[in-house]
């Protein structure tokens, strides 16, 4: 199958300019003073390095990569990586600030970073995404370490890329560092659940939204967009706790079943066939991808992309409830229309947070030594999702304020806290 060019982004909007007008909008709301507010409105630091590389054919060519380190004011920063053709600064810098507000929403005590490289994985051999991998991974030695900033999965990457992340970093130490990346695989020091981490989260998240809503999974349908990593654990877990999957849908197109799809056949496709489902036989292809969004169901999830929910269709998405498993899947522009629908929506820095909690966990393990079962992996980043979860609530109903920038008021306020205990400007 060739490379399908991810759809064209429908919003103009920057992600970071979104990410800042929420943060506003909750900075205002808890009369934030203005020095932090300048402090945190820009990235502590930002990298560009170029990196060449010898592809296959015995050409070279220079492939542009970032790091930003949002703020580390929490701990060592922690964020993914991305490999995309479509990435750039701005985008990363969103992405950086968001994990800052992550990790301070669900109280683990990391700051946030991000990084990205500006390539086409799916047109690369593996060599190559190898030497990406790793060349990078060396420019960017003296930014990343256990106690300073460190990497996990995103779009693009996986154990894979976080197994050679590792062992450069380690081989440039001269010594193992498994605690400088997450989301490797287990036999690296890798945590048991990480994988499915994420979408697990999104679970819980939609399942204790439902239950606000007084909406019974049961009788609940639910279309998710992007069936990677994310989409595809949610998706399952979904399914697995009563809720019809309806639909579901990846770079290929979107697939419908009214009936609801066997979402455990849908993931074996995907896994047999390079990670897409293209040609998938059980549902019904839609004509457009779009049209994922627009069904009538009772639970969205969008798990792909950023800025799929914009001004443009706010108003054509029939959900009850939206579940961000995606960052930035919904512009700042849409907010207040799918906010006047009346639909709910769990934030992205809320709903996906299980990944890093997940990271987290793995970090704790490399540096105890000791690996945790996947039960109890499982039990702690469920109890940290749901009493997250209860909080963004109870300030959303004291602020009278949507989920999202309740979610925004909980991480500024806890970054805002430590700053004045740690002062040192
Ligand atoms: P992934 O690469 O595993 O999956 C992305 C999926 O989206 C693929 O199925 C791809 O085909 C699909 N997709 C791409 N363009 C699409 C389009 N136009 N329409 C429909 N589907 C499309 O990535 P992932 O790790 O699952 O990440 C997905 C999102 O979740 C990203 O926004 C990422 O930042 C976020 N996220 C990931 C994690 C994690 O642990 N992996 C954690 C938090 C947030």
């Amino acid at each position: 199958m060739g490379y399908i060019e991810p759809a064209p982004i429908m919003d103009k909007e920057n992600p970071f300019e979104s990410m800042m007008s929420r943060f506003k909008i909750a900075a205002g709301h808890l009369g934030l003073n203005e020095d932090t507010y300048n402090v945190l409105k820009s990235p502590d630091k930002q990298v560009i390095v170029n990196l060449p590389i010898t592809m296959d054919d015995g050409s070279i060519r220079v492939f542009e990569a970032y790091r930003v380190i949002h703020n580390n004011i929490l701990g060592p920063s922690k964020g993914g990586v991305r490999f995309d053709p479509n990435v750039n600064l701005d985008e990363v810098k969103a992405l950086a600030a968001w994990m800052t507000w992550k990790c301070a929403v669900v109280d683990i005590p990391y700051g946030g970073a991000k990084g990205g490289i500006c390539c086409n994985p799916r047109q690369m051999s593996s060599g190559e995404i190898e030497r990406l991998t790793r060349a990078y991974t060396t420019a960017l030695y003296d930014v990343f370490g256990p106690d300073k900033d460190i990497p996990a999965p995103d779009m693009g990457t996986g154990q894979r890329e976080m197994a050679w992340m590792m062992d450069q970093y380690s081989r440039n130490s001269g010594m193992t560092v498994n605690g400088v990346v997450t989301g490797k695989p287990s036999v690296l020091g890798g945590s048991e659940g990480r994988t499915e981490a994420t979408g697990r989260g999104v679970m819980v998240s939609a399942l204790t939204a439902l239950e606000k809503l007084k909406i019974n999974p049961y009788n609940c349908t639910v279309a998710v967009q992007g069936f990677g990593n994310v989409g595809s654990n949610a998706a399952l877990l979904l399914a697995d706790r009563g809720t019809k999957v309806v639909a579901i849908s990846d770079i290929t197109g979107a697939y419908y079943n009214s009936n609801g799809i066997d979402i455990e056949k849908a993931n074996e496709y995907r896994l047999n066939n390079r990670g897409t489902l293209d040609n998938f036989t059980g549902a019904e292809k839609l004509d457009s991808a779009d049209e994922l969004m627009m069904l009538d169901v009772d639970v969205l999830v969008p798990a792909a992309l950023e800025n799929v929910i914009t001004k443009h269709n706010a108003d054509r998405i029939k959900a009850k409830l939206i579940v961000e498993g995606a960052n930035g899947p919904t512009s700042a522009k849409a907010d207040d229309i799918i906010a006047k629908k009346g639909i709910v929506v769990v934030p992205d820095i809320l709903a996906n947070a299980g990944g890093v909690t997940v990271s987290y966990f793995e970090w704790v393990q490399n540096r105890l030594g000791y690996k945790w079962t996947r039960d109890r992996v499982n039990r702690r980043s469920d109890r940290i999702m749901r009493t997250a979860f209860e909080q963004v609530y109870n300030t959303s109903v004291k602020y009278d304020v949507t989920l999202r920038i309740a979610a925004y008021i909980v991480a500024i306020d806890k970054v805002a806290k430590t700053y004045a205990y740690r002062g040192g400007f």
